[in-house]
């Protein structure tokens, strides 16, 4: 494809949605940032995507380098153009896709009316979501995509924490100074680790399966009946403490004291008994709740470790410290922040396939056409014409 002198194509190819004055609509155009944040390895778009994106009749321009941490130099995109501005680049846009929520300064130069994809997460981000509701775009928030079967597909919060199960398993077994399965040697057998998970959503049922693969004896619990059958399908046991807190849409709610002390009398056996535990548990826009106590950790055993995957909302083990590594005692906690990010390429790749399949819902012959009454479309969109349209988010935004 060829560039004009900044690089990017020339504003009569790229900048015009028409030609001439004929009406005759010019492909919808399409780019992708270069991420900016501390440690995040991801690309919005990979070359298998960008192909698709380019048959569905669209135009690609990507800011320089965008794939470079997941190993995808410029070269490795056919049919994408490429440039080192990104004023240039998103200013002629009609949609912007990035894995990080963008600057305020890259939201400022993108057009009015244009359309953003990416997580944004508004209740942490209330500046830039009024932001993006000030400059008329509609955003589509990649952590709104509905639960529902059709959305599948398009749910970006499933397929990152899918990887990070995994990974929160690899790095609790290499973090332990011992094998995870039974070995039998000639000096004699070696038990097999015990592996317990704590919320078993998608990244926890990921990591038990994974705990499993490598011969951990797994145990995984939750507050949501309904995941005993699930942790038993993967060959877990079920730590089971009669407490239910199903709460809205699928997630669980916050539990109150006198839950939590019923719950606190049967797993602390289970913490002080595990080599390894991957935590898990969040509940929607809330800190993550605190499934271990400092007394837990205090008499759990020599050795062990807890890797805590909810690090991010401030984790679910009273001594853990997001982002880092603690000692306490002979207990490491291990707490990771954006785990999908150290998985980058595999991460990349399922996050584009998942808004490969979101544009699909809306670009119909060449055209971009946002049918509101499409329940994916209407529960995705975070900001509109002027509006912040998902209730929650403007409750934490605007009060
Ligand atoms: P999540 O990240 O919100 O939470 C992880 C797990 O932590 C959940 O299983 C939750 O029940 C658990 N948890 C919360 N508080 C807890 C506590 N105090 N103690 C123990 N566990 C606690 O979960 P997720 O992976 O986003 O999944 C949430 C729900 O959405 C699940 O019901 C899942 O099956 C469902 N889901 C549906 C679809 C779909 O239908 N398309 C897709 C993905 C997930």
């Amino acid at each position: 494809m060829q560039l004009g002198p900044s690089g990017v194509k020339g504003r009569g190819e790229y900048a015009n949605r028409f030609n001439g004055h004929l009406g005759c609509l010019m492909p919808v155009r399409i780019a992708v940032i270069k991420e900016t944040r501390a440690d995040e390895r991801r690309v919005a778009l990979v070359p298998a995507v960008a192909d698709k994106l380019v048959k569905l009749g669209a135009e690609i321009a990507m800011q320089s380098g965008a794939g470079d941490a997941v190993k995808l130099p410029n070269t490795a995109y056919k049919g994408v153009a490429f440039a080192n501005d990104v004023r240039e680049l998103v200013s002629g846009a009609d949609i912007v896709l990035a894995v990080q929520p963008p600057s305020a300064d890259v939201v400022g130069m993108m057009r009015e009316g244009s359309i953003l994809i990416s997580f944004i997460y508004a209740h942490k981000e209330p500046a830039l979501t009024k932001l993006l509701r000030d400059r008329k775009i509609t955003t589509f928030a990649m952590e709104l995509v509905p639960r529902i079967t059709r959305a599948q597909a398009m749910d970006a919060l499933s397929s990152q924490a899918a990887l990070a199960g995994y990974y929160g398993a690899l790095l609790g077994a290499t973090t332990i100074a011992r094998m995870v399965p039974m070995m039998t040697t000639a000096v004699g057998s070696i038990r097999p680790a015990k592996a317990l998970v704590m919320g078993l959503g998608v990244a926890g049922l990921q990591a038990l399966a994974t705990a499993r693969r490598i011969g951990a004896m797994t145990e995984g619990y939750d507050v949501r009946p309904e995941t005993k059958e699930q942790a038993e399908s993967l060959g877990a046991k079920f730590v089971d403490t009669g407490v239910d807190a199903r709460g809205a849409g699928g997630y669980a709610r916050e539990l109150t004291q006198a839950e939590q002390d019923k719950i606190a009398a049967v797993i602390t056996k289970h913490i002080q008994s595990a080599d390894i535990i991957i935590t898990t548990a969040a509940i929607p826009g809330r800190p993550s709740p605190k499934l271990i106590s400092k007394a837990q950790v205090e008499g759990m055993k020599a050795g062990s470790v807890i890797v805590d995957l909810a690090a991010e909302g401030g984790g679910n083990c009273e001594y853990t410290q997001p982002g880092q590594t603690t000692q306490v005692g002979q207990v490491t906690i291990v707490a990771p922040i954006n785990v999908p990010s150290l998985l980058g390429e595999h991460a990349s790749e399922l996050y584009a396939k998942n808004q490969y399949n979101l544009i699909e819902l809306f670009i119909k012959d060449q055209a971009i056409n946002l049918d509101w009454n499409d329940e994916v479309l209407a529960k995705t969109a975070l900001t509109h014409a002027g509006e912040i349209k998902n209730e929650a988010a403007k409750k934490a935004v605007e009060g």
